[in-house]
């Protein structure tokens, strides 16, 4: 193994190496390093490196521990100690997170090195990595194409062999529509699953933190580390941890897994459709018990999710008001002044979109009308997976009806964007757990290979039974070994 090849394994396979003492925790960095250094003009992944700490904490590292030694890149919305954490914004281009987020605590604590920040949509409102101040994160399977949203930079720098994982968030679909993107593994755990202690808050009812990695087992080894109750976040769930890693390799013969028949009409790309109508062939041939359901309420978890997380933003980014956080306008003359200058200068245009919607729901004489009656829906849609979860295990869908779109392609028409999430939406609105794994791919008009993506989802906490799956298909396939053009 040569030091130019490290960067392509997984964490799974480099944990040997390390703890066998073939490779260093330095020599570990350094090889990232030069791959970053080679693909990162390529396809601008991360905001912010600092090798020079990442290696001041490799030589430190304790190797015994379940992570020890091995770098993990950021979402650039989820506070380390010292490093400037802007969730893509101009409101907070200065700020440098005072703490570490709990689940960054817990990741240090099994031996993992945070390194780079990466891009992501402006406080993760997006489904591109478009809407990013910073810049756009380019497709590393096709450099015309986004690597979706809103954590496109952690899915990129994966899919190219520039981190070995990385964390990300799902509000909507965060997580799950870039791993699809970039074909790769990316699972959003059940809400409450993960801390959200120290994650800057985009909808507080729906955010949750997660792994995107190459493989399931990886994703299995990054839950371990960063899963579990915390004092500092009344959401967070106090069932204990299992092993997410006790079921992998397992058979997967009787379990029932259903198709949802909303997930399966019009709008889906042909391609798309063919690579998940596979999957669903293949297991089946591993023994998995296939049957068709309704989740009637599904039409409108689009419109209900844009209803309730443009309220819970409203309300969270009213922080960033230039007294208590993010940019301050200079040489105003007033108050009234200093906050539309404040918060016209440090926002974007889809971030002001939501702020303004958000606040137009909860208004007095909208709310029962808006806010009131999309948390009614909300509640039947999460009645539907409880229905369906008594007579199936897992749900099967595509992750995302198309395969990604080309840069521009739909940033000026908000609804074609946001109907890029309508299959990943209602797991967050029910608060259940999500995988998306690669599972093909679509061929582009111009000939390009870009990877489909697979969804399953389980009940709350069913974490390891939906990686038990998730691992069967995945090892019965070659996707996940396919590597981009770069
Ligand atoms: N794309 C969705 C949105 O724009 C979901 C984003 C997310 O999951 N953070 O809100």
């Amino acid at each position: 193994m040569t030091a130019a090849e490290l960067p392509a394994l997984t964490i799974s396979e480099l944990q040997p190496l390390l703890r066998g003492g073939a490779v260093s925790p330095g020599e570990v960095v350094d090889a990232l390093q030069s791959r970053i250094s080679e693909i990162e003009p390529q396809i601008d992944a991360y905001i912010a490196l600092d090798f020079e700490a990442a290696k001041h904490e490799a030589n430190a590292a304790d190797l015994s521990l379940p992570l020890g030694g091995i770098p993990i890149a950021v979402k650039d919305i989820i506070s380390v100690a010292g490093q400037r954490c802007t969730c893509a914004s101009r409101s907070l281009s200065n700020y440098i997170a005072p703490y570490d987020a709990t689940l960054i605590r817990k990741l240090k604590a099994a031996g993992a090195i945070p390194l780079g920040r990466t891009n992501m949509d402006e406080f993760a409102m997006g489904s591109s990595t478009e809407n990013s101040s910073v810049k756009i994160t380019l497709n590393p399977w096709d450099k015309s194409r986004v690597p979706g949203g809103s954590s496109g930079g952690s899915a990129a720098a994966v899919a190219a062999g520039a981190a070995f994982g990385a964390l990300g968030t799902d509000t909507g679909g965060s997580i799950r529509q870039p791993a699809a993107f970039c074909g790769i593994v990316g699972l959003k755990p059940s809400y409450g699953r993960v801390s959200r202690f120290g994650v800057v808050a985009f909808a507080s009812s729906l955010d949750q933190a997660g792994p995107l990695t190459k493989t399931t087992r990886d994703a299995a080894l990054l839950m371990n580390a960063i899963a579990g109750v915390d004092p500092q976040d009344s959401t967070s769930l106090p069932e204990p941890v299992p092993d997410y890693t006790q079921l992998l390799g397992r058979e997967i013969r009787g379990i029932r897994i259903g198709l949802p028949k909303e997930y399966t009409t019009d709008g889906i790309d042909p391609q798309v459709k063919a690579a998940v109508d596979a999957a669903v062939t293949q297991l089946q041939a591993l023994g998995a018990e296939i049957s068709e359901l309704s989740l009637p309420h599904t039409e409108y978890a689009v419109a209900v999710y844009y209803v309730l997380a443009t309220a819970e933003a409203s309300a969270n980014l009213a922080r960033f008001d230039g007294v208590r956080y993010g940019h301050r306008t200079e040489g105003v003359a007033n108050l009234v002044e200093h906050y539309e200058r404040t918060r016209a200068e440090g926002f974007g245009a889809e971030v002001k979109r939501r702020i303004i919607l958000g606040t137009y729901v909860l208004s007095s004489g909208y709310y029962d009308a808006f806010y009131l009656r999309a948390q009614k829906v909300r509640e039947l849609i999460r009645r539907d997976f409880v229905e369906a979860f008594k007579k199936v295990d897992l749900l099967i869908s595509p992750t995302s009806p198309v395969p990604a779109f080309k840069i521009g392609e739909r940033t000026a028409d908000p609804l074609q964007m946001y109907l890029a999430d309508i299959f990943t939406i209602a797991a967050n609105l029910a608060g259940i757990c999500a995988i998306s794994l690669p599972c093909g791919f679509a061929t582009s008009e111009s000939g390009t290979q870009l990877p489909v993506g697979l969804q399953l989802l389980a009940s709350s906490l069913d974490e390891a039974r939906l990686l038990q799956v998730a691992h069967a298909f995945e090892q019965s396939t070659d996707w996940h070994q396919r590597r981009p053009p770069l």
